[in-house]
């Protein structure tokens, strides 16, 4: 729409608009906060963007081209337990459809409903700052006040990287030393919002049911046990921090990637991702929690150290252009990565003969979710451990079907984990037996989620090819039939060590530089910052209570 064409608004009208992205929380939202204070009228929106949403039937598995159906469903949900907030303060979620454009039918709302201010909580996507330049702009021309806080992450990126000299801090140590302590929460109570305006001729849609919205049968693919929304990131959030000695406790890289039934870690990444918990409320009670007990963990690995991980992402992925490239990427290495259809698809499907790799892939399909050494375990295999594929396939299969998928975290940890930025022991490979072994002996978390192998005696389970004939015939899963045959893991991680190695080499001499710095020193001077496990003992933290 041409701003220039607009039925003119008077500038400063009583109305104020909230629109919600992510930030879907009535809690900490200091949008919300500023467009209720002085204003008569407050239209709390939310566009359904048929891009995101549009049934893809050519997709692998249910869902639109973007998302899978779990992350679909989540947002859904979150949608109705914003909708419930708000009608507890005398408001209610105003939904509008896009046509086929977000800031179309927001700019149109805009003008049709005489929008003097206009909060929203800022995005550092590159696709959301294209979309929310095309609002501002058209609100400037307007004479519209617009108000966009920092609330999704605990720092501003941009002034990190200001304060940083106009580069963002490489490592997560100089990261810390520049970020200081985040701003509090905004808690501020109130019982009442202002009521929303006249919407005039506005089709105001009730939050769909999934179901509704066309993914054909989805029943078998409906078991993620995460419900979306707000009281539930709360109710999370609470349960999760009540373990005081688990949280004082918590070192990521010792928590049970095969617990399923009680993950080893808080599972709010999803209530974060769509801003359903607000991470500066969660830093703060984690806070609150470290007061009140004798010693606690410290970042990289404790709780709060989980958070300034994301908030080191942000602000990375906000000052690197291309970050979600590898060409064009400066902190990328240039490594040439193979082409090979078929074993990237038996990856994504969970059909790699590995079963430690498939449950995880199956997990992720289903769940939307896995544990962070889970995630490890299959980027390392898909990338520099064992199929040598390129990392920009793995993270648009993970984009798609997280729940927790998030732009800047999702493309840093697959820079990350192919060893081609931030991390570089790439001689360092997650065995796709021995390490999810060592965990679950039993391989329960495989029987779960690959019920084919339920009956598979614990000694053949991560390596169902090695049992006898009669062995694979008792179990009713005959290897090559049943359940496929896998790549030689000593020989493919060995040619990938090599490959990985030539590409450094070639890095170093075509000047790829990391962090100023030539690859080759960056990769004695690297360590894994608390992330990794792949050469951890059986050392664990304290299992949560439950
Ligand atoms: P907890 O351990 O309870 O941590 C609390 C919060 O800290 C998380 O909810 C998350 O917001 C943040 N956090 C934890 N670990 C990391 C990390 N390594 N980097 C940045 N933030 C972190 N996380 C996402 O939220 N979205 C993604 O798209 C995503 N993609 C990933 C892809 C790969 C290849 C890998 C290896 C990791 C990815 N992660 C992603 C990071 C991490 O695995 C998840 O954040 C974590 O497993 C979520 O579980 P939790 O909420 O129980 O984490």
């Amino acid at each position: 729409m041409d701003a220039a064409t607009a039925v003119t608004a008077t500038a400063g009208a009583a109305a104020a608009m909230v629109w919600f992205r992510k930030g879907l929380r009535v809690h900490d939202n200091p949008a919300l906060d500023a467009a209720r204070r002085g204003a008569a009228r407050v239209y709390p929106v939310f566009v359904l963007d048929p891009r995101y949403l549009r049934p893809d039937p050519a997709a692998h598995s249910p869902g639109s081209a973007r998302a899978g159906v779990a992350r679909v469903r989540f947002l859904l949900e979150s949608l109705s337990d914003l909708d419930a907030g708000l009608r507890r303060l005398g408001s209610r979620l105003l939904l509008l459809r896009a046509r086929d454009d977000v800031p179309d039918a927001l700019c149109a709302a805009l003008r049709d409903w005489n929008i003097g201010k206009l909060c929203f909580e800022a995005d550092t996507e590159p696709y959301a700052l294209a979309r929310d330049k095309r609002v501002t702009d058209f609100a400037a021309a307007l004479g519209i006040e617009v108000f966009t806080p920092v609330s999704h992450t605990l720092f501003d990126p941009a002034e990190i990287i200001e304060k940083n000299g106009g580069r963002p801090p490489l490592t997560y140590q100089s990261f810390l030393a520049i970020a200081g302590e985040p701003p509090k929460p905004v808690m501020a109570e109130y019982s009442e919002l202002p009521l929303i305006g006249d919407t005039g001729e506005y089709e105001l849609l009730p939050v769909p049911k999934l179901e509704e919205l066309g993914y054909g049968d989805i029943s078998q693919e409906n078991i993620s046990p995460f419900r979306g929304g707000e009281t539930e990131a709360l109710k999370r959030m609470r349960e999760s921090l009540q373990d005081k000695e688990w949280v004082s406790m918590f070192e990521k890289p010792k928590g049970d990637p095969s617990a399923f039934l009680k993950p080893a870690t808080t599972v709010l990444s999803p209530y974060l991702k769509f801003g359903c918990l607000s991470s500066r409320y969660f830093y703060h009670c984690i806070q609150e929690v470290y007061r009140s007990t004798k010693k606690h963990t410290k970042p990289p690995v404790s709780l709060t150290g989980q958070l300034l991980w994301r908030d080191f992402f942000y602000t990375v992925s906000f000052g690197t252009l291309s970050f979600d490239h590898m060409k064009g990427n400066k902190i990328c290495k240039q490594i040439p990565w193979r082409q090979n259809e078929e074993l990237f698809v038996a990856w994504r499907d969970g059909r790699t003969g590995y079963p430690w790799i498939d449950a995880i892939m199956i997990q992720l399909r289903k769940w939307g979710w896995m544990h962070h050494l889970a995630r490890h375990s299959v980027a390392c295999f898909l990338t520099r451990g064992d199929l040598f594929i390129h990392w920009e396939k793995g993270r648009d299969v993970f984009e798609r079907l997280l729940i927790d998928s998030d732009w800047a975290i999702n493309n840093g940890n697959w820079l990350w984990l192919s060893c081609s930025s931030f991390f570089y022991q790439y001689h360092r490979i997650y065995s796709p037996i021995s390490f999810g072994k060592k965990y679950d002996p039993n391989g329960d978390y495989i029987r779960h989620f690959i019920p084919v192998l339920k009956d598979m005696p614990k000694e053949y389970i991560y390596e169902p090819w090695t049992a006898p004939l009669s062995v694979q015939e008792k179990a009713r899963c005959i290897v090559g039939r049943d359940y496929p045959k896998p790549v030689d893991h000593e020989a493919a991680s060995k040619e990938c060590r090599k490959r990985m190695g030539e590409a450094y080499a070639s890095n170093r001499l075509g000047g790829n530089t990391v962090n100023g710095k030539t690859s080759e020193s960056s990769r004695r001077k690297s360590s894994d910052g608390g992330q990794d496990a792949s050469d951890l003992s059986k050392s664990k933290q304290p299992k949560r209570r439950s």
